[in-house]
């Protein structure tokens, strides 16, 4: 598994590193700088020291005692020639038989296989050589940067301790809300505390509250809907039971036809109420995937008025679409299906024998109409934000139903942003479902 902590110090771990080497690099690189222009400043001293001593011609510099040594003792020695008319009259380290260089400026010279910086002063007759091995030099630079390089070395896992203990001090408020949560029970939702909690885990938090908050309401929706459904469902199963305990107690044929009958209707009743339950479960957001895709509104219209029919033509009503439009809709074209058939049903159901039910479809740039009109008995202004509810029913109404029929259409219109309004039906009566599909 990924871990954040590791992750954030392995590339802590890079940055450093790459950051450590690059400083070596350049405080390498300044250190050889000053060291050098320290170290040619000295030469330029040296000489200078010497010269202001007052040479006369028959001047005459002993020859120093180490004769033998060839090698300088370190970055403080120098080798340094005094020559008179080209002959060496003095050396500091006679063994090292540096020639006659001519005076110039700090520069690099080659001898005895190997670099030296050299300067040369010269007063009247007088030549004043200072010079000294390059590789002294570097021996130097090296040991005061190995000085440097120890203690920026050795601060490193000081320094990569102190930044793990603290990463880990950080991921304390998120190992707490983990824990927080794993105690919690499935049935305690309460939100989690946002006190004291970093900004950068407070936005996990605010996501996460909004979820127990969610989970919290479909779990009331689904127990409001369980308690609702079995509450429903006893009517009719009572309803069987008492019409099986008359098919039992029947004497007559004709009674026995009639229990017969009742006992139908009753199961008929039972099972639509479980389907339309089963529908609306179905209906719920998240309840499960569905596909969406383009649909062609106008297609399924004229489908749906060709299932229905033969249902409006058993009432004698006249049901048509009177305008339509192509129409494309994005969604879930089994939904959208059930959404509108259900309020063909609806209209076809509540109005009278003989009347009318029309279909409006229409387009317009911002959106689409779906208007589904009857001439049946409408309803009442103060029942209009009602009907909506489930196992809701109009007083009175005596066509079989459940109640959940337009609970399954408000499920469906807000799963795709549908608004359904109600309005007044044909001839001034009836009512008219408008369905507006904003994209
Ligand atoms: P059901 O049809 O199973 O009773 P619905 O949720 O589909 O359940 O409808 C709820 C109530 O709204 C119905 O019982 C009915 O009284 C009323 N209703 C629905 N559509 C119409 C309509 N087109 N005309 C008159 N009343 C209607």
């Amino acid at each position: 598994m990924k871990s954040i902590k590791k992750q954030l110090m392995l590339s802590i771990l890079v940055t450093v590193c790459l950051s450590t080497a690059i400083m070596v690099g350049i405080t390498y690189y300044v250190l050889k700088e000053e060291l050098d222009e320290l170290f040619d400043e000295n030469m330029v001293q040296i000489s200078h020291a010497i010269a202001v001593h007052d040479f006369s011609p028959d001047s005459v510099f002993l020859l120093n005692d180490e004769k033998k040594r060839r090698h300088l003792k370190g970055e403080e020695e120098f080798l340094i020639q005094i020559w008179s008319n080209k002959n060496l009259t003095y050396s500091s380290l006679p063994a090292l038989e540096l020639p006659y260089q001519g005076e110039g400026g700090v520069r690099t010279i080659i001898f005895d296989d190997q670099k030296w910086r050299y300067y040369g002063l010269s007063k009247d007759d007088w030549l004043i050589q200072v010079s000294q091995p390059i590789p002294v030099r570097h021996t130097v630079i090296w040991e005061i940067y190995y000085e440097i390089l120890f203690p920026m070395f050795a601060q490193l896992p000081i320094l990569l301790g102190i930044i793990w203990y603290l990463v880990g001090y950080g991921f304390k408020p998120l190992k707490q809300i983990s824990v927080s949560i794993k105690q919690r029970s499935s049935t305690f939702l309460d939100k989690l505390s946002e006190d004291n909690v970093p900004q950068e885990i407070s936005a996990i938090v605010r996501a996460l509250n909004s979820l127990l908050e969610k989970l919290e309401n479909s779990i009331k929706i689904q127990r409001r809907f369980t308690a609702d459904a079995a509450h429903e469902l006893r009517t009719p199963l009572t309803a069987v039971s008492l019409q099986l305990g008359i098919l039992r107690r029947a004497k007559t044929e004709q009674e026995r036809d009639d229990a017969i009958k009742e006992l139908h209707k009753g199961v008929d009743r039972s099972t639509h109420l479980v389907l339309q339950l089963l529908e609306l479960a179905r209906q719920e957001p998240d309840a499960m995937q569905t596909v969406w895709e383009e649909c062609d509104l106008q297609v399924l219209l004229q489908s749906l008025v060709e299932d229905y029919t033969a249902l409006a033509q058993q009432k004698n009503i006249d049901l048509k679409i009177i305008a339509i439009e192509k129409a494309q809709i994005y969604g879930d074209k089994n939904a959208l299906a059930i959404m509108i058939g259900n309020l063909i049903n609806n209209a076809i159901l509540y109005t009278q024998e003989g009347g009318k039910v029309y279909l409006y479809l229409s387009c317009n740039p911002n959106n689409i109409t779906l208007n589904i009109a009857d001439n049946g008995p409408g309803i009442p202004e103060d029942k209009k934000n009602r009907i909506f509810d489930r196992f809701y029913r109009l007083a009175g109404t005596k066509t079989n139903g459940s109640g959940l029929g337009l609970s399954i259409v408000k499920t469906i219109a807000e799963r795709h942003g549908i608004r359904i309004s109600l309005e007044d039906g044909l001839d001034g009566v009836g009512s008219t479902f408008k369905l507006i599909f904003t994209s």
